[in-house]
């Protein structure tokens, strides 16, 4: 195949990622925005070693699955992949999804259960990181990165997000562009927790000293009273990482709070916190319920961020170790517990790996453990000492489905696998989040 050819093809099946499979002669062709069952034709447009890309040209005939999408942008941005189906197809994709990858790659017979979606799957973002730039005619842009490319897609309303962050990025537009701070800003960050009705604003500059920034700050605070926290985030490095180390608070508190499960979290700029809370709580409940616990266990709890899980999972067991390798969210998980008045977590800074390691080594044992890693997984030497520990049950909640059904294979020797449930945490995109249940043999 070559690049502009055109044919007409219907689409198969799903990369892990959303986009169609279409085959074609000896071709495998990605398209975006294909549903299964749908004919169309197609366009080449690239073509790689042993598969090409493409888009369509025209839908011939188009799924009983397909929706009208409610975003202007849909297309280009990469912010979503899955504006055009319909939300049952799309937790029916994240079903066989999660599926597949637990037969094949986790060799496991386990019946996945149906997804546990949203009632409502928009404007469920709570925070929002956006690249801020100028286009080829030097406008000012801020919105999401085209799919592999860093072109800013600007959408007029994006529907992962609340009426109010939508209106505030456009504020902050208008301002930056009044105190001529176009090129001084390279990152957008809003942190918005609706039930607290606390906002912060991070100002990723390129460099520390940006004249103005301040008289920016005094004007937006002056016009909204949720905004309790404005960071400058300073990063000078020429790499994908968004925020660099040193801030300066330019307004009000380093952090903002939340209230989830009943709790309070205290939040600051750098440490990991679930994008969607309404969901969160489905996701902690449903784990803390699969635990079963019964007020006696000794829980260790692997990836704490800033201390979710485990201080949920105090009030319902003896003693909980929190393990967390981020300085910033342990600091946070401290102030958390306290803010709460549990007395029955500590919080360690280190990699999980380590921590296990050493706990291990100092002959502690623990009942129960949660782990929820990065969508890397858990590393092979993690695993093997979490096994070691012997505990009872294990709950593995996981971003990642293939990494889960990595680690699954391993520990599936020591552990019964009872259940396997994802729940939708980011409707609109590929991205699902699973919780498996783990029974010692
Ligand atoms: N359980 C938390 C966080 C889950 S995200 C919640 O639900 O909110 C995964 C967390 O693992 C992040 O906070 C990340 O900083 C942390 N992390 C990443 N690699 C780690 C490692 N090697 N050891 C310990 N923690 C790690």
């Amino acid at each position: 195949m070559i690049k502009n050819q055109t044919f007409v093809g219907q689409c198969c099946d799903y990369t892990y990622d959303g986009l169609g499979v279409v085959k074609h002669d000896a071709f495998i062709v990605f398209v975006k925005d294909m549903i299964v069952g749908e004919t169309a034709e197609i366009i080449i447009t690239a073509v790689k070693k042993d598969y090409c890309y493409g888009k369509i040209l025209k839908l011939i005939t188009p799924s009983q699955f397909r929706i009208e999408s409610e975003c202007e942008v849909s297309r280009p941005c990469g912010g979503c992949q899955f504006q055009h189906m319909d939300y049952s197809h799309q937790l029916q994709f994240k079903h066989d999804h999660v599926q597949n990858v637990i037969r094949n790659i986790g060799k496991l017979d386990n019946e996945v259960l149906p997804v546990i979606g949203m009632e409502n799957p928009r404007g469920y973002r709570n925070k929002i990181m956006l690249p801020v730039g100028r286009d080829n005619k030097g406008n000012l842009k801020i919105g999401f990165y085209r799919a592999n490319s860093h072109d800013i897609i600007e959408s007029p309303f994006c529907t992962l997000q609340s009426e109010y962050s939508n209106d505030l990025i456009k504020k902050i537009k208008q301002l930056i562009i009044e105190f001529h701070l176009e090129d001084d800003i390279r990152h957008l960050m809003i942190r918005e927790m609706s039930r607290t009705e606390m906002t912060m604003v991070v100002f990723v500059t390129y460099k520390r000293k940006v004249k103005n920034l301040q008289l920016l700050v005094d004007k937006l605070v002056a016009s909204d009273n949720k905004i309790k926290s404005v960071i400058q985030n300073i990063n000078g490095e020429d790499t994908n990482v968004v925020l660099g180390k040193e801030e300066i608070v330019l307004y009000g508190s380093s952090f903002i709070e939340d209230i989830l499960c009943g709790l309070r979290f205290s939040i600051s700029s750098h440490s990991f916190y679930q994008v969607n809370t309404y969901q969160t709580e489905v996701l902690y409940n449903k784990a803390v319920e699969l635990a079963g616990l019964t007020g006696n266990e000794t829980v260790l709890d692997l990836y704490s961020g800033v201390g979710t899980i485990g201080m949920i999972a105090s009030q319902k067991s003896k003693q909980v170790t929190s393990v967390e390798i981020v300085e910033d969210a342990v600091k946070n998980a401290k102030e958390n517990a306290k803010l709460n008045g549990i007395n029955n977590i500590e919080f360690i800074c280190d990699d999980a790996k380590v921590a296990a390691q050493n706990f291990y080594k100092e002959n502690r044992k623990f009942d129960f453990l949660f782990v929820d890693p990065p969508r890397k997984g858990c590393s092979k030497e993690a695993i093997d000492t979490m096994i070691k520990f012997n505990a009872g049950k294990i709950v593995y909640i996981s971003c990642n489905p293939s990494t889960l059904a990595r680690d699954l294979a391993i520990l599936k020797d020591y552990y019964f696998v009872e259940l396997i449930q994802p729940v939708d945490m980011f409707p609109q995109t590929y991205h699902c989040e699973t919780i498996a249940l783990l029974v010692r043999k």
